[in-house]
């Protein structure tokens, strides 16, 4: 059976600050640094992959515009609705993707 000391010893990451040689960036606890900022970078690719994506789907909504079908906003008889929830949806778009590009930069770059 594990004692106290032995989780302890276990879970507690080596270093209480990690950081990368070539760059100076901190990255918070960790059991290792970086010796290059290729792998930092590297580290935070599915961060940015997903900040990207939020950002090509708030373009690609703002692209497409609200979908009244044949009609438009003026003619649809729910056509204000329709608008709001669209303008709702770009907004929380946008403000994820804000956040997630903010994510994965200090993730990037040990700016946190
Ligand atoms: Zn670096």
């Amino acid at each position: 059976m594990l004692t106290f000391e032995d989780v302890i010893r276990i879970t507690k990451p080596r270093f209480t600050q990690t950081s990368c040689s070539q760059c100076g960036g901190e990255f918070g606890p960790g059991d290792s640094g970086y010796s290059h900022c290729d792998r930092h970078i590297a580290d935070a690719a599915k961060e940015m992959l997903a900040a990207l994506r939020l950002h090509q789907a708030w373009h690609d909504s703002e692209q497409a515009g609200p979908d009244y079908g044949t009609q438009s906003r003026d003619t649809h008889p729910d056509g204000e609705r329709i608008w709001r929830r669209w303008w709702d949806n770009q907004l929380d778009l946008c403000e994820r993707a804000t956040e997630a590009t903010r994510a994965a930069i200090a993730k990037a770059t040990g700016a946190a």
